[in-house]
């Protein structure tokens, strides 16, 4: 699974506060604490849905399973069944019909006679199906670029609660899926399309048959107007499926899968596993989802324009969701504790893949942004890798995989992946699995690395201080941890661990006058160390601690900044880069600080730190900075011409406006129109409002540049921009949020509006309306506008949904600290 950033913040902010019961104990997690028990394998299921009613959100299902008693006597067998499926028969041996009870979201089947061990089982349970929409399965309506619709969506526990099944990981089966829909429309599965046909009632019926074992969160399903765009990998079928509006957009979007599974099948020795490989596009997704052979996509196809600015669509999205259909679906985690197993792996690999692809630089930018995304979540609660619920494993778990792969060397490292991938085919992994094939593949005992960057929390915190002696031409490095272990209990009172100590080799390079850096790496293995570097004949030029950046780490290193501005110059390193603009950019009134950073936004070889660079002279004087950003306009990455609008927007008024107000009317790429809209706002006050106006209008990428100009009307509080936010509504999600903001800055006539949009026509207004109010307005503000307009409402969905918010809002309401 990958959530887009927005969505991402929220869902970790979520899990950070609500997941309080952790164990720490690392024995927990590296044996079968968190893996259900179960006394049957699901071997294969028939799953039958069709008469699919978008107003009522239900469905007629059938579905047949094939299960192997473990255990003797098997006289029941308990399946995930959601409460709102209504079980109508089941249909054992000879067709007797089975006794059954429910509880909850349970459904036991009473067999007929007990089984043996090992006895196969088989029976069949027709109901009538129906969901709360947006469990298990989704049902949209049309509405402007979407087509009526449904997906499913499977992961973490929800495939239950459209059919009947073992809804935990640690059970592989296969299945097939029949499905029946409308005249015009596709459904889209796992495994191989078996049969498509036509029937008498004008409907559709297409049965895919997955035969390779998977975990049924994998199961996966999508309805609606499709087209398919084919491409193939060595004779395997690689199809995406667009809305038939979006056909254009599809190729030159997706056509990178096809070399992305050769690199990915190359690197880890396991090639594609899979009968084939669709991806299929739907609305108001999260992100993407991995479903088996059947990845789920959100329907945000970049158009021509937009791959200027790097998509994260085709950046990450991709590649990552590729990632899993080894990393989590042929190999998956067995219980939820050790997810890292999944999305770890899942968004460690796109940063190999460009690394093949484009080389080392863009490998460094990709896992620099993971670091940031870490440092971020880190800073809010801090988790082991490996924890029940933990809330860093993408971002962590790819730069500890990336720091074991530089550990063990390339070799080692993927012979060590494709033995834990080819032992656990087709099967279950916990993380203790990954240590014993790494173990087994290369011969050493990584025990410590297990121990201080999965099992346990943190990172280390260097402090490091160095001094030149030139009469022993040797430049002594000082290197003290001072990571503290601050972690309370949990409410089961275990406790996460941040090491004393991380143990790990470094490397340390000084620059000399004479050209030739002295590198030595040697190994830190206590709190306080330090390391000595030899035949440095005159006073070092830099000093580079960690080179390579192979530990992921904070660093504090005071030096002097001829000594950073030449690491600067000559690192190769983007996360060096990085950390030395953060110190340069600190030094302010520092003429030398601000020469080195305006030489790297002008002339640095990679656009990553052009453009740090850029956005640090936003806080320097204006002689400094005008003519770097000037120049920097003129970059031909789209993202320093970002940042040098956004810093240009700090630097000063007059002599920016101009250059920025060009960069508004002339910039081809969207992000910087974007940035450019905001900094005009802000620096123009007299053109301000029709400016605002004028880009409500153009159309962009995800609507970048609209939003931006909601985001400034909103911050305005000009309530005149209410009409021209009400003309929008139903165009996209935004402008109802844009409303809510003015009417959280007291405008009546932005909540009156809110308020009637929960009775307009079309279900999605009505749908935007009510999440803006209750998520902007809160309980302050919303709940009373709620509660008021509840009698008026008209659309019962509408009606029922606003019932659910006012009874949130009223238990917000009620929480300790809330007003
Ligand atoms: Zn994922």
């Amino acid at each position: 699974m990958r959530l887009n950033s927005v969505t991402l913040a929220a869902a970790l902010t979520l899990s950070a506060s609500t997941l309080a019961a952790q164990n720490p104990n690392l024995q927990s997690i590296a044996n079968d604490r968190y893996t259900r028990s179960h006394d049957y394998d699901l071997v294969h299921q028939r799953i039958v849905v069709r008469d699919f009613n978008w107003d009522s959100l239900s469905f007629t299902g059938s579905v047949a399973s094939t299960l192997i008693a473990l255990r003797p006597a098997l006289d029941s067998v308990i399946l995930d069944a959601g409460v709102l499926l209504g079980i109508k028969r089941v249909a054992g041996n000879s067709n007797a019909t089975l006794r059954t009870s429910r509880h909850g979201d349970t459904l036991v089947v009473y067999l007929g006679r007990p089984a043996a061990f090992h006895d196969t089982v088989r029976f069949t349970i027709d109901y009538g199906g129906r969901v709360e929409n947006g469990r298990g399965l989704t049902f949209i309506k049309e509405r402007p670029h979407a087509p009526r619709q449904i997906w499913s969506q499977g992961e973490d526990h929800d495939n239950h609660y459209w059919f009947p099944t073992y809804d935990f990981p640690n059970d592989k089966m296969t299945w097939e899926l029949d499905v029946t829909v409308p005249a015009g429309f596709m459904a889209v599965s796992n495994g191989a399309l078996a049969s498509d046909t036509k029937d008498a009632g004008g409907t559709r019926t297409l049965r895919w048959r997955e035969d390779r074992p998977s975990a049924t969160y994998l199961v996966s399903l999508v309805v609606a107007p499709l087209a398919r765009i084919h491409d193939a990998w060595k004779g395997i079928p690689v199809d995406y499926y667009v809305y038939h509006s979006d056909s254009a957009l599809a190729s030159p979007l997706f056509h990178v899968t096809p070399d992305m599974i050769d690199v990915y099948s190359r690197l880890t020795g396991v090639p594609y596993p899979w009968q084939k490989y669709a991806q299929t596009t739907v609305a108001d997704f999260f992100g993407g989802m991995e479903n088996v052979s059947a990845t789920t996509l959100v329907d945000w196809l970049p158009d021509p324009k937009a791959y200027q600015d790097r998509p994260w669509y085709q950046y990450i999205l991709i590649p990552h969701e590729l990632a899993h259909q080894w990393f989590g679906d042929f190999v998956t985690t067995a219980n939820w504790a050790n997810m890292w197993l999944n999305e770890g792996f899942a968004e460690f690999m796109p940063g190999q893949y460009w690394r093949q692809k484009v080389g080392p630089r863009l490998q460094q930018d990709y896992y620099l942004d993971e670091y940031r995304q870490f440092m971020q979540i880190d800073a809010r609660r801090r988790m082991p890798l490996a924890s029940s619920g933990s809330n860093n494993i993408y971002p962590k778990g790819a730069l500890v995989l990336e720091m074991l792969r530089n550990y063990l060397g390339d070799e080692r490292f993927w012979v060590g992946i494709h033995r834990y991938l080819t032992t656990h085919a087709f099967g279950n992994a916990i993380t203790d699995d990954l240590r014993q094939s790494v173990l087994e593949s290369t011969g050493e005992n990584l025990d410590w690395f297990w121990d201080e960057w999965i099992y346990s929390a943190g990172y280390p915190e260097f402090t490091v201080t160095s001094s030149y002696n030139a009469e022993a031409r040797r430049v002594s490095v000082v290197v003290k941890q001072t990571q503290r272990d601050t972690l309370k209990a949990d409410s089961t009172g275990m406790r996460y661990v941040v090491p004393e100590t991380f143990r790990m080799p470094v490397t340390i390079r000084v620059g000399t006058s004479s050209g030739s850096d002295v590198v030595r790496t040697t190994w830190i293995r206590q709190r306080d160390d330090t390391i000595a570097v030899d035949g440095v004949a005159s006073s070092p030029t830099m000093i580079v601690f960690d080179d390579g950046n192979h530990i992921l780490k904070k660093l504090t290193f005071d030096q002097p900044t001829a000594l950073l501005a030449t690491q600067l110059r000559n690192d190769d390193n983007l996360w060096n880069r990085w950390w030395v603009i953060q110190q340069l950019a600190a030094r302010t009134t520092d003429a030398a600080a601000q020469s080195a950073l305006a030489d790297a936004a002008t002339g640095s070889d990679y656009f990553l730190t052009r453009m740090q660079a850029a956005a640090a002279l936003g806080g320097m004087p204006p002689d400094v900075a005008l003519p770097a950003l000037t120049k920097a306009l003129r970059d031909t990455s789209s993202q320093v011409r970002q940042a040098a609008v956004e810093a240009l927007g700090r630097v000063d008024g007059a002599a920016a406006l101009p250059l920025v107000r060009a960069t508004w009317r002339s910039d081809a790429s969207y992000v910087v129109r974007a940035a450019a809209l905001s900094a005009l706002v802000r620096l123009d006050s007299t053109g301000r409002r029709a400016l605002i106006l004028e880009a409500l209008r153009i159309p962009s990428y995800r609507d970048a540049i609209q939003n931006a100009a909601i985001g400034a009307a909103a911050r305005s509080g000009d309530t005149t921009f209410v009409g021209p936010l009400q003309e929008l509504i139903g165009e996209q999600q935004v402008p109802s949020f844009g409303l809510a903001a003015l009417a959280m800055r007291g405008s009546q006539r932005a909540l009156d509006l809110l308020v009637s949009d929960l009775n307009d026509a079309r279900p999605y207004v009505r749908d935007w309306a009510l999440t803006a109010i209750v998520q902007s307005l809160g309980p302050t503000r919303g709940l009373p506008a709620l509660k008021a307009a509840l009698p008026a409402l008209k659309y019962p969905e509408t009606r029922a949904a606003a019932e659910r918010a006012v009874r949130q809002l009223e238990q917000e309401a009620a929480k300790p600290g809330q007003q």
